[in-house]
């Protein structure tokens, strides 16, 4: 048995049972260990990785030439095969881990899928081969006591369930098809110098030996715990988080293969410690027999709440009963986990940091996609056509300076305002009744299912147009008016003003 696994046999005994059963559970409980120093780093002094040139040490040998140079090796892969095979750019893409191995999977429709055939790097029959299984239908529920809950069903949304591995596979050997690019394992981001012309980017080995990239651009895809994400936003790089865990496994008794449980919460909030959390399941059918049940909670960064990733395992091995039957020959193939960034922005527009001179941050680094409905993938699929355009254009005219990069983002008014209604998700005791979540979801449900299935279709794939989501409001508002005073309690003055200046921006913006 490994030491790893041993040191939490004691205080999270129910993930101790199942990762041990796991032939790579030691893998796994080091990458949750991992990102579970999220919490540990974000109170401590910001290092700094984005240094001056003049900083370089004398004579370090240059490893390699590139346009672009991608940090992590996930979401990048999809980018970088743009880039190499439609604009002929040169890259090198790098993780600390495999790249093109994911810890999660991926749910999206199927229109929104088949859009990445027009980048020209995927074939529609290459796309349909990543599609594990298509659902019916979905739905979304919110816990009653009296079980008057509506229960909401919506199709075509998050219908498809997409081999995640196998999606980003295709995109490297795209990228490595083309023998002047690169990808590399076990390389870990260190440093990037700097220069007025290009940018040099150190990393190191699995054995700590370090080596030096040229490129003219880097592009840092390295997830919720990207160092230069925290540089750039001088250690506040998220304001919300989603912490999520899962399993996809067989052997569940009562699992409905032909339907999406997209937000399903069984219970009031659990008000047992810190600030309290609602907590929601998702379960979604997969290849096979496979069945993927997620256990995840709305919070603020800053909530004296246990957000860890392997405190919400113990949970979800806990309750996963109360969820779902577990059948005598369950069985775990895989654990999936992250934490699923968010960020308010107060303004009328963009205010995280998502670039520098010769540096631009895309994927959970850039923390721009919308938590309500898992849509770190969705948003850049939806926005990869011109995420890599641009990105291509400022690379021919050489506009690279933080001003011209911080202008190719996926940043989106409406997702931004959307993500104003996540807040009224995150539970508070000293504000909320424990079913107050339920309660306000549950009419939201009750509003959509009188309104046209558009609405509910826009809002859980993030197309919701100004006007839709005014409706929305008002008829939440006039059956449930205790949301008004949620409004004031949840959000406060700066946090109500702040939503009103993103739907103003909203309303000016040529995304309406
Ligand atoms: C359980 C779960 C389910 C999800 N389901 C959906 C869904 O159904 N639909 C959807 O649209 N979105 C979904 N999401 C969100 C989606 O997975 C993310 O938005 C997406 O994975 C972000 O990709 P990324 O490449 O930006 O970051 P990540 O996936 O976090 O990848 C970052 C990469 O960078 C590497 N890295 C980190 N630090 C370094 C370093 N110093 N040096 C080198 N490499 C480094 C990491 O090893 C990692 O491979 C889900 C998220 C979770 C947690």
């Amino acid at each position: 048995m490994s030491s790893l696994l041993l040191q939490i046999k004691e205080s999270y005994p129910m993930v101790y049972e199942a990762f041990s059963a796991l032939p790579d559970g030691e893998r796994h409980l080091r990458g949750i260990m991992e990102l579970d120093r999220y919490w540990e780093h974000l109170h401590q002094p910001v290092p700094e990785v984005v240094k001056p040139g003049s900083e370089l040490p004398e004579g370090v040998e240059v490893n390699g030439d590139f346009d672009l140079i991608y940090a992590g090796g996930t979401l990048s892969l999809l980018h970088a095969a743009v880039m190499a095979r439609q604009y002929d750019r040169k890259v090198l893409v790098f993780d600390r881990h495999t790249p093109a191995q994911s810890t999660r999977d991926w749910n999206i429709s199927r229109g929104e899928l088949l859009k990445l055939a027009d980048t020209g790097v995927f074939s529609l029959s290459e796309l349909e081969s990543v599609i594990l299984r298509a659902y019916k239908t979905g739905w979304v529920e919110f816990y009653k006591p009296d079980g008057s809950q509506k229960r909401l069903y919506i199709r075509n949304v998050l219908d498809c369930a997409v081999d995640a591995d196998l999606l980003l596979s295709m995109a490297r050997e795209v990228v490595l098809s083309m023998p002047e690019n690169r990808v590399l394992s076990q390389t870990s981001f260190t440093a990037c110098y700097r220069f007025a012309d290009h940018i040099v980017v150190e990393v190191t080995d699995s054995e700590g030996k370090s080596y030096h990239y040229r490129g003219k651009v880097l592009v840092d895809m390295m997830g919720v715990r990207s160092p230069v994400a925290m540089q750039l936003n001088e250690g506040a790089p998220q304001t919300h988080v989603c912490p999520t865990v899962g399993t996809i496994a067989s052997g569940f008794m009562d699992a409905d293969f032909d339907t999406g449980e997209i937000l399903a919460s069984i219970a009031p909030a659990d008000i047992a410690s810190g600030t309290g959390k609602q907590f929601i399941w998702e379960g979604f059918p997969a290849k096979g027999s496979e069945y993927i049940t997620y256990l995840f909670f709305y919070d603020e960064v800053d909530s004296q709440n246990d957000k860890s990733l392997l405190g919400l395992f113990e949970t979800y091995f806990r309750t996963l009963p109360e969820y779902k039957k577990i059948g005598p020959d369950f069985s775990i193939h895989r654990p999936v986990y992250g934490i699923i960034p968010a960020y308010f922005h107060d303004g009328f527009s963009r205010t995280r940091e998502i670039a520098d001179d010769r540096i631009i941050l895309f994927g959970d680094a850039a923390s721009l996609g919308s938590p309500l409905t898992f849509c770190g993938f969705g948003s850049l699929v939806r926005n990869l056509h011109h995420l890599t355009a641009d990105l291509d254009l400022a690379l021919d005219s050489n506009a690279l300076s933080k001003k011209d990069l911080e202008k190719i983002s996926a940043y989106e008014p409406n997702v931004a305002s959307m993500a104003n209604l996540m807040k009224y998700m995150c539970f508070n005791a000293e504000t909320d009744e424990p079913n107050f979540v339920n309660d306000l979801m549950n009419e939201v449900m009750v509003v959509l299912d009188e309104l046209p299935e558009r609405y509910r279709q826009a809002m859980f794939r993030d197309e919701m147009k100004i006007e839709e989501l005014v409706v929305v409001m008002l008829r939440v508002a006039w059956r449930y008016p205790k949301v008004l005073k949620a409004t004031w309690d949840k959000l406060g003055v700066a946090g109500s003003t702040g939503f009103l200046k993103n739907l103003v921006g909203w309303v000016f913006s040529s995304a309406r």
